[in-house]
């Protein structure tokens, strides 16, 4: 399983960074998550960014970065 973001469609508001880290931690702690997102300030240009801890939601009925993201941005590549 794969997560991919279609960025015509990230509107960087950081919601699947803090759904992961609850995945995580079961708290909102964004450093504690497999998503990263930074907003250039100067450009407004997103960069969204996964790293090797994601577990692929591991006991989660879903996962909850593609779940939570309500701009529909993220989908699961098989
Ligand atoms: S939740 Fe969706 S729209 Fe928001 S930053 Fe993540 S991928 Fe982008
Ligand atoms: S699938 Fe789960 S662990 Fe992986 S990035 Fe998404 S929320 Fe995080």
């Amino acid at each position: 399983m794969k997560i991919i973001r279609d960025n015509k469609l990230c509107y960087g508001c950081k919601t699947c960074q803090l759904a992961c880290s609850y995945h995580h931690t079961r708290s909102f702690w964004p450093e504690k998550s497999s998503i990263l997102v930074l907003r250039s300030p100067l450009t407004g240009k997103i960069k969204w960014s996964i790293n090797q801890t994601c577990d692929e939601c591991l006991n989660e009925i879903e996962p909850l970065c593609v779940k939570y993201c309500t701009y529909q941005a993220l989908k699961i590549a098989k």
